[in-house]
């Protein structure tokens, strides 16, 4: 015991970190300068690191070198590369160097501001942050935190959708009474992600009550307000009570958009909460010429944007903004003693633990705000047209190729296209457009990812990587060329 202070650990010593975290600085700067050298969809095997390391943890410390040569030898290998610059698959996971270093200043403060007591800072520069990006999305002035209204940074889309799922579902149920949850009807379209699904299951919504409406070729898979009327109207016959619509700006399958001041008005003649999805379409809409895209986000109580996706703000920063911040609040406020202080008892401030799933949270705010202030919005307005256009480019590739069709138009940095089916074997195509899928990332040159359209299988290439550039591009289109008249060969 006597020696007992000599070896003890020192985990924040400055100088460790600042020789540390120049070598891990030195370390990740070289990942991204020889980012293209790697396979960027990793081709390991399902448990491949489980023979790669010991069975347990080690007792004594190892040295950082030992622990970087690990990370390049074992798990690098096992990393798909989501910042390479041809990363086409799913949407982007946009990192940056601002988004890295407001990521960093917020590991090294490491606080956890779920009151604003806890460090008012956190609570307050993430309602500032969130005013901002609603006013450069024109947002309506009742999103913005100076009235009942205000934005909130979630981990993920997700997320967003159970908070105000739950929100909704609660506020409607202080109306009617408990015990009607069995009536309560969802709504939205076929396109819709999977992420409300999960949350409707979470919020203990009837599965049967939720209803998946069909959006189909003919409005490039848009929900018509005329199926919602219908399935509204037909719900409230059957004495079921409507409460709660989801609208996509840029569907996950094909950047679909729905009609969202037609279905609003519905939704609000039937007093129904109204969310708006615009997980990864949401960025294009700070540029003027598409903003149009959220025309009629004037009638939701809610809307979300997934400032990691194509905002160059590190995962995860998924931005919600809501109407009536009450309603969050009311249904998951919780005040137990040891939380108690004098700032929340008066009421003067924000406690964003009500307007979230868990308790502790992220100092996130500053990786946004680093974003915006380190590049400037007009910066990221060119950033956002220039994937834009480089999508339009392989689009013209594309279509320009007889084995090729475009099969959804494009209208963001998503281009939807497959092979064309030869004498109408469509089950044939989707083979082929399958096996092209595989060929294609097996090669390591890029990565695309795929979806079904009415029964169809599409291919999708998702520009908006940060490194990805027109080279990137027209290689990419060249691997998939190669591939296809391989396969249509045989
Ligand atoms: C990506 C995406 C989601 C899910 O986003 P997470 O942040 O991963 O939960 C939801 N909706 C749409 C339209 C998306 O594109």
């Amino acid at each position: 015991m006597e020696n007992g202070n000599k070896n003890v650990l020192k985990p924040m010593d400055s100088e460790q970190l600042r020789e540390y975290g120049h070598r891990m600085v030195d370390f990740i700067a070289d990942y991204y300068k020889t980012i293209e050298d790697f396979p960027v969809l990793s081709q390991v095997q399902p448990g491949y690191l489980h023979n790669l390391l010991p069975d347990s943890a080690p007792d004594q410390p190892e040295t950082l070198e030992e622990v970087l040569d690990d990370v390049k030898g074992k798990i690098l290998p096992g990393v798909t590369h989501w910042q390479s610059p041809s990363f086409f698959a799913y949407y982007p996971s946009n990192s940056s160097v601002a988004g890295f270093l407001g990521e960093m200043l917020s590991a090294g403060l490491g606080i956890v501001g779920f009151s604003w007591i806890t460090s008012p800072a956190a609570t307050e520069l993430e309602m500032i942050v969130l005013d901002w990006l609603a006013k450069l999305l024109n947002l309506p002035e009742q999103f913005l935190s100076r009235g009942n209204g205000g934005g909130v940074i979630q981990g993920s889309a997700s997320e967003a959708e159970l908070v105000v799922l739950i929100a909704a579902r609660d506020k409607v149920l202080r109306s009617v009474g408990k015990k009607a949850l069995e009536k309560l009807v969802v709504y939205s379209s076929d396109q819709t992600h999977s992420a409300l699904q999960k949350a409707c299951q979470i919020a203990g919504i009837h599965p049967e009550n939720c209803r998946v409406l069909k959006a189909d070729y003919s409005t490039n898979y848009a929900l018509r307000p005329e199926t919602l009327q219908e399935a509204v109207s037909k719900d409230l016959e059957a004495g079921l009570i409507p409460f709660f619509l989801c609208a996509n700006v840029g569907t996950t399958s094909s950047t679909a958009v729905d009609p969202l001041a037609a279905l609003g008005e519905i939704a609000k003649s039937n007093e129904m909460w109204f969310h708006v999805d615009a997980a990864y379409a949401g960025s294009a809409c700070i540029c003027p010429e598409y903003r149009q895209y959220i025309d009629g986000v004037e009638t939701a109580d809610s809307f979300n944007m997934n400032a990691h996706k194509w905002f160059l703000t590190n995962f995860d920063c998924s931005l919600l903004w809501v109407k009536d911040q009450y309603a969050l609040t009311e249904a998951r406020s919780t005040n137990p003693e040891f939380l108690k202080n004098k700032a929340s008892q008066a009421n003067l401030v924000v406690d964003y633990k009500d307007w979230q799933i868990p308790l502790g949270r992220r100092f996130r705010s500053l990786k946004l705000w680093m974003v915006l202030r380190l590049y400037g919005s007009e910066n990221l307005k060119s950033y956002i047209r220039n994937h834009i256009k480089l999508a339009k480019d392989f689009e013209q590739l594309v279509s320009e190729d007889p084995n090729f069709e475009i099969v959804t138009p494009r209208i963001f940095s998503l281009v939807c296209f497959r092979i064309v089916p030869a004498e109408n074997d469509e089950k044939k195509c989707n083979n082929q457009n399958r096996n092209l899928l595989d060929a294609v990332n097996s090669s390591g040159k890029l990565f695309l990812s795929h979806t079904a359209l009415s029964g169809k299988i599409v291919l999708r290439c998702a520009i908006g990587a940060p490194l990805t550039e027109e080279k990137h591009v027209k290689e990419a289109w060249k691997v998939i060329q190669e591939e296809a008249s391989y396969l249509l060969r045989k």
